[in-house]
């Protein structure tokens, strides 16, 4: 075992490392520029750049760059050497590594996507430093994390309106405390994202080029031997998984990614990983470090790291569940329900915000999951359904009835409690948990969001979260700041009895998975948007875009162009998707089928000549011609429809087109697919299959 301690953070420019090497001024403008959210002075810039590249050098690093989050969903980069000539033959060089490179770059911004911002303002973008982010070292690269934003600064990246919502919740809730009689240097949102992923043998993508391009089978039986087996979930891990995962918590260790990879998930050959929680642009930045890193130590091993939410059609999918809390900058936990009284309150009024938020901005919240790949697993047969709900657990349930039914809330003991006044019943942390079908749901000290899926990046969710709660506190702070003369608890219990009798709807504590809870959900009016499709347009709702506005989080013109860029995005997907399927029928499952076809034939034939039997021949012929036939229709038709859905007016419609007609007719292709892998035999057929695949690594 690699000796940790000294590992962890060792790629890491982090406060520690600060602190020893920058001279204390500036090591006390950095802290403070990351607190308020300002900028650094060029002077200070450029002291904390010599220090960086000193660090950084020490260490062989030869290049920087600028890491950012583009809204591609990964992150790019774009290498520069510290090296610059010097002398007037540029025969010598020295290493340099000024404050203006550190703090502001200017990728070319017309290679990244801007969904039409590009258009409308201004073609260059620049980079800048995310000072509360610390740099890190990937391989020989010093990578700075910076946000990313056109040259008129509008954001073109996950991590610029992520950075906004933190500071409008910061503010909104600073209101509050105030009001409370809570001091604090600052609020700031805790993520932390556990991550689940399958890990298969890299030779099979090379065979599959459904994989390989889109990260999922696109056909592909059911092996004979699923999940339901159930022997994986904490099974024992086979060696070659060990090592690697091994290998991957001390690449993360030493980016300052606390990991603890973990058991065997629900399917076979599935696993989670998950890290201490952090502030939330640090977790998203941290996510996506988690993402590559999986990636490149699995390739490292010889094993292949599948992100997709549904890699295989009918095995459990994968997800990420989003853990969030709002605490001080001192540390406190805002949503740690507390032992005495004036920290129930504050639990209460702050769990209030969030419930308002939640059922508020459903629609936003559903939106911030919506991916292509999330489509399988949302409101498809599994879980979590694509209705938001949250569940805040039977205790919590009974104290907030009581406060919206004026009436006094009996503890465990019968003992009446007041807000403010007496403790609440002490709320069981989740260590088992409790209600594991709940999209959003209240574990102890925290809300899990678990409907973000595998392959995206958590930072549009927890804007969402950051901007809808800052409203609620917004609100809230309105009313507490106003009426002065109440008892504070008073105008707490009224603010929390108001919110029960306006938003309990979103509260439900029963099982997600039972189909009368689409019913029961229908009836209180709650959202159930199945697809990304018909979930995005509703992020320029007129509601949504004020939300954004007034927090200074997303203008209008932003919203519209991340919208667009959503449904491009998606449209795209089923795209690659499509031409994908169609090339694998074509020219691997067709052949396939032609040769078997032509095996039994011959033999059918040969049986007939010499006077035997040849009834089953015939009738595995017929079968095979037969799904042939239907196979080859599908196929027409599949791409009959990407011509359809190309010719649409606009992004929303050919978005539209490829759910409603693309889509629907790669399942149907798929079927066929499927059923004549049953058939045919396995000599013929070109692709290793759903058990081969799952089981492949031994
Ligand atoms: P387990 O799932 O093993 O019971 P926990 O429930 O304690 O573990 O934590 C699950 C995830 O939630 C971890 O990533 C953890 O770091 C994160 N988490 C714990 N506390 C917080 C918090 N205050 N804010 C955000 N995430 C948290
Ligand atoms: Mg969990």
């Amino acid at each position: 075992m690699p000796d940790l301690v000294k590992l962890y953070g060792s790629k890491v420019f982090n406060d520690t490392v600060m602190r020893q090497r920058l001279p204390k001024q500036s090591y006390n403008e950095v802290k403070r520029v990351a607190r308020d959210y300002s900028a650094l002075t060029l002077d200070i810039a450029n002291s904390v750049a010599a220090c960086m590249k000193e660090w950084a050098v020490e260490q062989g690093v030869t290049h920087f760059t600028h890491w950012f989050q583009p809204m591609t969903g990964s992150t790019a980069e774009k290498h520069d050497s510290f090296i610059s000539p010097i002398g007037p033959t540029g025969s010598q060089a020295i290493a340099e590594f000024s404050g203006k490179e550190l703090i502001k770059g200017e990728p070319d911004a017309s290679s990244f996507p801007s969904g039409g911002i590009r258009a409308t303002f201004e073609a260059r973008g620049y980079t800048i430093w995310d000072v509360t982010s610390p740099a890190f070292i990937k391989g020989n690269v010093l990578c700075i994390p910076t946000a990313f934003c056109s040259y008129s600064g509008e954001a073109l990246d996950q991590k610029t309106p992520l950075l906004r919502s933190m500071q409008a919740i910061n503010k909104q809730a600073k209101r509050v405390l105030k009001v409370l009689g809570t001091e604090t240097e600052g609020v700031l949102t805790t993520v932390g994202a556990e991550q689940e992923y399958f890990i298969v043998d890299d030779s099979v993508l090379d065979k599959r080029p459904d994989l390989l391009y889109t990260g999922r089978t696109l056909l592909g039986a059911r092996p004979p031997r699923g999940q339901e087996m159930e022997d994986h979930y904490f099974g024992a891990l086979k060696t070659r998984i060990a090592e690697y995962m091994e290998d991957l918590d001390v690449e993360l260790w030493k980016l300052g990614v606390t990991s603890k990879t973990r058991h065997n998930e629900v399917a076979p050959a599935q696993h989670e990983l998950a890290p201490i929680f952090s502030t939330t642009n640090i977790a998203a930045d941290h996510n996506q470090l988690v993402m590559e890193t999986i990636k490149t130590v699995a390739r490292k091993h010889g094993l292949a790291a599948l992100l997709h939410e549904k890699p295989f059609a009918g095995v459990n999918g994968s997800g990420k569940h989003n853990n969030w809390a709002i605490g001080t900058v001192e540390g406190e936990n805002l949503l740690d329900p507390g032992d005495t009284p004036a920290k129930n309150a504050r639990f209460l009024l702050f769990l209030a915000a969030i419930i308002k938020a939640v059922d508020e901005y459903q629609d936003l919240l559903r939106i911030s999951v919506a991916t292509a790949g999330n489509d399988h697993r949302l409101g498809a047969n599994e879980a979590p359904p694509a209705i938001i709900s949250m569940f805040v657990g039977e205790e919590l349930d009974q104290v907030l009835q009581a406060i919206k039914n004026s009436q006094e809330y009996v503890g465990p003991g019968k003992i009446p409690m007041s807000i403010g006044v007496d403790a609440l019943p002490s709320i069981p942390k989740d260590t088992t948990d409790r209600n594991r079908t709940s999209p959003f749901a209240f574990t102890g000290n925290k809300f899990e969001f678990r409907m973000p899926g595998s392959n995206v990046s958590i930072s549009l969710a927890n804007t969402v979260l950051n901007t809808t709660v800052a409203e609620s506190l917004a609100f809230f702070a309105e009313i507490l700041e106003k009426e002065k003369k109440r008892d504070i608890n008073e105008r707490i219990k009224l603010i929390v009895r108001n919110t029960m009798a306006k938003h309990e709807r979103i509260i439900f504590n029963g099982n997600n998975y039972a189909p009368e809870w689409v019913d029961e959900a229908k009836k209180r009016g709650l959202l159930n948007l199945q697809s990304t499709v018909e979930a995005l347009p509703l992020f320029v709702a007129k509601k949504n875009t004020e939300l954004f506005e007034k927090h200074g989080v997303l203008t209008e013109g932003e919203a519209e162009s991340r919208l667009e860029l959503m449904l491009e995005n998606y449209a795209k997907t089923i795209h690659y998707e499509a031409l994908t399927l169609i090339d694998m029928v074509h020219r691997d499952v067709d052949p396939a089928v032609i040769a078997y076809e032509t095996d039994v034939a011959k033999l059918a034939k040969k049986l007939k000549d010499l006077g035997l039997p040849n009834e089953n021949e015939l009738s595995l012929l017929k079968k095979l011609t037969g799904l042939g036939g239907a196979s080859a229709k599908a196929l027409a038709k599949l791409e009959e429809t990407v011509v359809v859905a190309e010719g649409g007016k606009d992004t929303l419609e050919i978005a539209t087109r490829y759910r409603k007609e693309v889509f629907a007719s790669m399942q149907e292709l798929r079927a066929i697919a499927d059923e004549l892998e049953m058939v045919v035999a396995s000599k013929h057929w070109p692709y290793p299959t759903y058990g081969d695949i799952l089981y492949g690594v031994r």
